[in-house]
């Protein structure tokens, strides 16, 4: 239904007139921050530029700015990231807090990364919002069953271990993330927490965050063997992407450091088995690894509207969903599941091996429909025919 992954929005959109051009982009950021926008796309067309907003993982057109105004709106974003306004050739990032401090503390600022791009019919702009109150979420309001989220909790207050987050791109693995090292800040505060991060998207207090640079000088491999050296207890790796972040982050978690990362990976089973391919021997995977939380989101039913008054809807825009929640499988790496993975085991073994442990993404996304927080059509946009869970079941 929502094959194109861009929906119009069914009002009609504004023509701007106004001149005032730094008033018109905070008004757009304003307006697409309240909105609940992850992204706004600024992208030139033929004619006017089209103002696009990303909500709950979706594209939505938002608005039109005529052709006229739409390079001193350009302009206007790049002076708000400190960007050369006078290079119109060449691709530019910068952040900035937004909005700008006014002294009447009614409006929460978020850090806001503006990246810039030359195309053919002028420059386009993409501007992501970090730190957005939405993604401010504590574990138990990510949408998980009680016993999921507090195995997590418990799972992070251990000394040691490595706890790896999975899940495609845009499957919420940061906020997770984030909600753990929170409920740790918030009830082992005596513990050193740093970290890693590419790039940082939310400040956390009584943490020590650092912006990694993967083809810089600070790179992962470079910051965690320096970073031994400063004393952490904790250590976030923001992803474990190639076999050298994997080899120091089993070290970090085999030396009595808690070591928190994600992972590109469908679901526990094969987080194991790309651990093994990158040149982790079984041995020291067992020692190490914890608990593995495989996940992805899915967006909510509307509750504001029904199928005839949904176009009007102003709570979910038309859409039907207003709203993401998590759904997780947890693995435990227990006394079972550490035996398997010392016997070169498939996935199809390690999966019936988590099985017996709990539900599976597909059992507990089936308890959302049936619960009437998510549907069907959602549930098979997101974990699709081609889930590998599904095909193993058709065997
Ligand atoms: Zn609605």
């Amino acid at each position: 239904m929502f094959a194109s992954g861009v929906i119009a929005i069914a009002r009609a959109t504004r023509q701007h007139e106004a001149h005032d051009v730094t008033a018109l982009v905070d008004d757009l950021l304003a307006r697409g921050l309240t909105a609940g926008a992850t992204d706004l796309h600024f992208e030139p067309t033929g004619g006017e530029m089209l103002v696009r907003l990303r909500i709950d993982g979706q594209l939505l057109d938002f608005e039109t700015v005529p052709k006229r105004l739409s390079e001193n709106v350009l302009s206007r974003l790049k002076v708000l990231a400190s960007l050369l306004t006078y290079r119109v050739d060449i691709p530019q990032e910068g952040s900035v807090q937004w909005p700008e401090a006014h002294g009447d503390g009614q409006q929460e600022p978020v850090d806001l990364r503006i990246a810039t791009f030359p195309t053919i019919r002028g420059e386009r702009a993409v501007v992501r919002v970090f730190g957005h109150r939405s993604d401010l979420n504590a574990l138990d309001r990510l949408g998980l069953p009680p016993e999921q989220w507090s195995a997590l909790g418990q799972a992070v207050m251990r000394p040691d271990g490595l706890i790896v987050v999975t899940g495609p791109a845009g499957s919420g693995k940061t906020t997770t993330q984030y909600a753990m090292i929170r409920h740790l800040a918030a009830n082992a505060s005596e513990r050193s927490v740093i970290t890693l991060e590419d790039p940082v998207e939310q400040r956390i207090d009584r943490v020590t965050q650092i912006q990694i640079n993967p083809y810089g000088e600070l790179d992962y491999e470079r910051c965690m063997r320096s970073l031994l050296r400063q004393d952490p207890q904790v250590i976030l790796i923001g992803e474990v992407r190639d076999s050298r972040t994997a080899g120091i982050a089993i070290e970090a978690a085999l030396t009595g450091h808690l070591i928190l990362t994600t992972m590109h990976s469908a679901d526990p089973a094969e987080t194991i088995l790309r651990f093994l391919d990158m040149g982790i021997a079984p041995y020291q995977l067992v020692s190490a690894l914890t608990m593995v939380c495989s996940q992805r989101l899915l967006r909510r039913t509307c509750h504001e509207c029904d199928l005839d008054s949904r176009a009007a809807c102003q709570r979910c825009l038309g859409t039907g969903y207003s709203g993401r929640t998590a759904v997780a499988q947890l693995a435990r790496i227990d006394e079972p599941t550490r035996r398997l993975m010392l016997q070169s085991p498939t996935t199809t073994q390690l999966r019936a091996r988590f099985k017996k442990q709990g539900p599976d993404l597909l059992e507990c996304a089936g308890l959302l429909v049936t619960g009437g927080i998510t549907d069907e059509a959602e549930v098979a946009r997101v974990l699709g025919s081609g889930v590998p869970e599904i095909e193993e079941r058709a065997r």
